[in-house]
């Protein structure tokens, strides 16, 4: 299946690609050194309609539709996955708002994501106790007046120290009435409304210069108007999004596991061993051929859940295979890319060690491996 990229869509591959190669890599190794957060970078990035992609123009954004999007995502891993993984909760929250939110709440929010005035957003779905099943989730939302107070913990949240909105998923019915996923409800929670505090930043293995901290939601009061979508029907939207930013993270993996092949080949040409350049030997050539059929093999199934989904055709068990494999593949290239480097790859001489490190999380984030192969299965057993 070959995709033949439209006008649009060339455009924004080029675009993202430039920006990318440009501005972002000369800078990738510092700024995960220094676990910078990539704040100008971002700004460069809503100004080329980046942070926004899949978002109508009338609300900031590019309208340029999901396979654009998996396209610029694509350009901007191979430079820097952290920026990218940015980049990717930032377009999600955009699109949900845009999808899910009054009126009111799209004008708010998705012309200041878009523009980077706001120069991330954030999703906060996890708690400590509550990952991959996160109906088990205890942050609660009850109404008091006109407003609604949250109390709770978040955990692993992308940007949160940045963001100038969070979508939060909170407990709004009575558990043991509405048990599970039925009682949860979404709202928007600016950043720096009081009762909302930030927790440290984790010391991850990978993705340094992106942000992920916890929450902590102490009568954390928000206007009635902060409810996103339907009362109890939080979870749906939960469910949706993630389905989208499964596409994203599979983008995500194949930029990363790109860059690790490109520069693989570049080593294999380059590094002399027994006389001869180590591509010569059919070990190395091997696995390279092995690590561009697995990138190909990715790249379509995640061109295929995109396209789906830019047709409004149902895409969730694509997007589910296209993550589950291109997250694993990935993994396994940027596995190979250090062994292809040898000693030079377990150091920062060489960005192969940074890829390792940033690829680990693609199987674990927006749905573990495991939960993929249930979604899958899933479908497969029931049609
Ligand atoms: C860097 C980073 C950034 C993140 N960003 C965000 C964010 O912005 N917003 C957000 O809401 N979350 C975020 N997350 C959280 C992420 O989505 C969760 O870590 C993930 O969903 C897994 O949840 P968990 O860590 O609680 O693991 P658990 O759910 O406790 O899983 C532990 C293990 O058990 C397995 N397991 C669980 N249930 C089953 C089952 N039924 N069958 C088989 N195996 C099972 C899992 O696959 C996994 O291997 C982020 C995480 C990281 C590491």
């Amino acid at each position: 299946m070959e995709i033949e990229l439209n006008e649009t869509q060339k455009l924004i591959q080029q675009t993202a690609r430039d920006y990318a190669r440009r501005v972002i890599l000369p800078q990738a190794a510092e700024l995960d050194h220094k676990e910078q957060f990539p704040r100008e970078i971002l700004r460069g990035l809503g100004e080329l309609g980046l942070l926004a992609v899949n978002v109508p123009e009338e609300l900031g954004g590019a309208a340029a539709g999901v396979v654009s999007y998996a396209l610029a995502m694509q350009e901007v891993a191979y430079a820097c996955a952290s920026t990218a993984v940015t980049m990717a909760v930032t377009n999600m929250v955009g699109e949900v708002i845009a999808t899910f939110g009054t009126e009111e709440q799209r004008k708010r929010c998705c012309p200041k994501l878009a523009s980077a005035e706001w120069i991330a957003g954030a999703f906060a779905l996890s708690e400590p106790g509550a990952g991959s099943d996160a109906g088990a989730m205890t942050t609660t939302a009850h109404r008091e007046g006109d407003s609604w107070i949250l109390d709770g913990d978040k955990q692993w949240i992308t940007s949160g120290a940045h963001a100038g909105v969070f979508v939060v998923w909170a407990r709004t019915g009575d558990k043991e009435a509405l048990p599970g996923t039925r009682g949860i409800s979404c709202f928007l929670v600016e950043g720096g409304t009081p009762g909302l505090s930030i927790g440290k930043a984790e010391d991850k293995l990978g993705l340094r210069a992106s942000n992920t901290v916890s929450l902590h939601f102490e009568r954390c009061r928000v206007p009635g108007s902060a409810l996103l979508g339907e009362l109890h029907g939080g979870f749906k939207i939960a469910m949706m999004a993630l389905d989208g930013g499964r596409i994203g993270i599979s983008s995500q993996a194949i930029g990363i596991a790109r860059a690790a092949l490109d520069e693989s080949v570049q080593y294999a040409k380059d590094r002399r061993a027994f006389e001869h350049r180590i591509g010569d030997f059919q070990a190395i050539k091997w696995k390279l051929a092995d690590m561009k059929t697995e990138l190909d093999a990715a790249s379509m199934l995640s061109m295929r859940a995109a396209s789906l989904k830019e047709k409004g055709r149902s895409f969730s068990r694509e997007a589910s295979m296209a993550k589950l494999f291109a997250s694993e593949a990935a993994n396994r290239i940027c596995n190979e890319a250090v062994q292809i480097h040898g000693g030079y790859g377990y150091v920062r001489d060489f960005p192969a060690e940074r890829h390792l490190r940033d690829v680990r999380v693609t199987t674990i984030y927006e749905g573990t491996s495991e939960v993929q192969r249930i979604v899958i299965s899933r479908h497969v057993l029931e049609g």
